[in-house]
């Protein structure tokens, strides 16, 4: 199955990287339908004019609402109305995005991003396009980037390697930070003695479960230290005797 992924951008140059890497390859074997879309594009003026002066005054420009009307519009056009993309508007004020929901919206045919800049799209936009599509405001985090372009680069990213296929070894998701409430264990490679540092002696024992106790001990030290809110969430019944010592 391939997913189709349209953005809308002033810069759509900016979504240039998506070209390389793994997400390259597979948008090339067909796994990926990755559409930019300029919404300058959608203008009908000289300059191609995309912002204007807020209503009710204040510093800052506001995207008005025609190219972005036409721009979604055109998007929608792509497929059939009965099953429109999901269509996910990167902003400051959203839903924090997180590993679920990138699983979730990696199960999803198609998804739709708007890239907003200057100080935010005309609220108009987003109700209009309710009533076409399901339309979901998603914050990267809590600070302030210029456009929403950056932010839809790191949410693509995190969709599209959980879309079957994109990574070739589906087993190194598993065990991610992230995925089951725990950050990753500590990991190492080849030389066993770099600068005098050695690799955890347990790890080259080749004995399994020592190896699994010792990652799930690290995991939650690391989770203890570094994300302490995720250890509180953490679901009683999943810690065993040990996990309490540590
Ligand atoms: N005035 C807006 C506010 O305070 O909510 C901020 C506008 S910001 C300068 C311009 C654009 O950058 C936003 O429309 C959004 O597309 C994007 N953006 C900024 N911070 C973001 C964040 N933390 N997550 C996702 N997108 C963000």
């Amino acid at each position: 199955m391939t997913v189709r992924l349209d953005v809308v951008s002033i810069f759509p140059d900016y979504l240039a990287p998506l070209d390389l890497s793994l997400i390259g390859t597979a948008r090339r074997k067909g796994l990926i339908d990755l559409q930019v879309h300029d919404l300058r594009d959608f203008t009908h003026d000289r300059h191609r004019t995309v912002d204007d002066t807020p209503y009710g005054g204040g510093a800052g420009m506001v995207m008005r609402p025609e190219p972005w009307g036409e721009a979604l519009d055109h998007v929608l056009a792509q497929g059939p109305a009965d099953a429109p993309p999901h269509l996910i508007v990167p902003g400051p004020g959203g839903v924090p995005f997180t590993q679920a929901m990138a699983r979730d919206l990696a199960q999803q045919p198609w998804l739709a991003f708007a890239c907003g800049r200057y100080e935010g799209i005309d609220e108009r936009v987003y109700d209009e396009a309710r009533e076409h599509m399901p339309v979901s405001v998603v914050s990267l985090g809590d600070y302030v980037l210029n456009g929403g372009e950056v932010a839809v680069l790191a949410m693509v990213e995190a969709i599209a390697r959980l879309i079957p296929g994109v990574i070739g070894n589906a087993l190194s998701l598993v065990e991610e930070s992230h995925e089951d409430g725990l950050l990753e264990y500590p990991v190492y490679t080849k030389p066993p003695v770099w600068r005098a540092r050695e690799v955890p002696e347990v790890l080259l024992s080749g004995h399994h479960a020592a190896i699994a106790r010792w990652r799930r001990d690290e995991r939650l030290r690391r989770t203890a230290g570094r994300r302490p809110d995720m250890l509180a969430t953490l679901d009683e019944q999943d810690l065993d005797a040990r996990d309490r010592q540590v």
